[in-house]
């Protein structure tokens, strides 16, 4: 089973992304972002640009990935390598999959994470409908519970927002 989801960043007519195909909610895929800013020091812009600009053939997966490892597809053997594992790099080399604002209806996401000036908007996609369901600042520490809690709980969550 895997779970669609697309990471993106704003743009001036609204966003644009890519897809990550497995493991999209939010203890899986929304974890893994908060671990790649963390990778870069925080610097959310540099990672925004690791995850879309750089590898914009999208994702196979980047969760529990060590960032500190050569991006690529791995053919054989993918499941115990812990690289971040793209569709662009390494054994795979397909062409761009950009998706902008609009389009996410004609796909299978069913998460969309937009990092935005330093926070983590997420949102949960349902019936073609958009929910946020939180905004996480990237200035605040998160425990796995957080992020199992935004799987299960998925509504409004305001009390990690910070200004
Ligand atoms: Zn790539």
């Amino acid at each position: 089973m895997s779970t669609n989801a697309c990471i993106a960043k704003r743009t001036a007519n609204g966003w644009q992304g890519v897809i990550h195909h497995f493991d999209g909610y939010p203890s899986g895929l929304g974890k893994a972002i908060w671990n790649c800013v963390k990778h870069f020091n925080g610097n959310w812009a540099r990672a925004t640009e690791y995850l879309i600009d750089d590898h914009p053939a999208g994702w196979s997966s980047i969760c529990e990935a060590d960032f500190s490892k050569e991006p690529g597809f791995v053919e054989h053997g993918s499941h115990a390598s812990n690289s971040p594992k793209c569709y662009c790099h390494g054994d795979r080399h397909d062409e761009p999959d950009m998706i902008y604002e609009g389009e996410l209806e004609d796909t299978s996401c069913r998460w969309l994470y937009i990092i935005d000036q330093g926070v983590l908007e997420i949102y949960k996609v349902e019936n073609a409908e958009l929910t946020r369901i939180a905004d996480a600042s990237f200035r605040v520490e998160f425990e796995d519970d957080d992020w199992e809690m935004l799987d299960n709980h998925p509504r409004l969550i305001t009390s990690k927002r910070v200004s």
